[in-house]
């Protein structure tokens, strides 16, 4: 069986982010460079992530940044809540997005909304204003699918 695509879009990786990733395609929409770059994560590709970042954006230590986020971060999923703009008519675009991970045994999300603008083509991710979490309550299922209650399992901390 195919491999789904870890930005859950649920097309197969090899389809969804995977030409992305490997430079065969381009984004055509602010939504599909948030989910490869997700996925840039989860495959931990530093170098898709930097390229993808708005060359304004860039800074000399990114690589190792980068690298060191990876360590020890186990990602669960990604859910787009919704997007401005940012088809492929636009110039800019905005996207709200929750990714879960777990880190060190812990349950965690970023909550962003990033802005996103296209150049010559080319999509970039430029900065995000990060929102607050919402995680699971203590009764619901943990996002780690082993079908445990969040505060048995990953949310114990909480
Ligand atoms: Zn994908
Ligand atoms: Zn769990």
């Amino acid at each position: 069986m195919d491999e789904q695509c870890p930005c859950l879009s649920g097309q197969p990786y090899l389809t969804c982010c995977a030409p992305l990733l490997s430079g065969t395609r381009k984004a055509e929409t602010a939504g599909q460079l948030m989910r490869s770059r997700y996925c840039a994560f989860v495959k931990q590709s530093a170098e898709y992530l930097i390229q993808t970042l708005h060359p304004s954006k860039r800074r000399h230590d990114d690589a190792e940044q980068l690298r060191h986020s990876f360590i020890d971060t186990d990602w669960l999923g990604l859910t787009i809540l919704r997007q401005e703009l940012g088809q492929p008519v636009d110039s800019s675009g905005r996207v709200e997005f929750i990714a879960r991970f777990l880190q060190a045994g812990r349950a965690g999300q970023i909550h962003e909304c990033s802005e996103f603008v296209k150049e010559k083509d080319t999509w970039f991710y430029v900065d995000g204003s990060r929102q607050p979490e919402s995680l699971p309550a203590r009764n619901e299922p943990c996002w780690c699918g082993n079908g445990k209650k969040f505060k048995k399992c990953h949310g114990f901390h909480r």
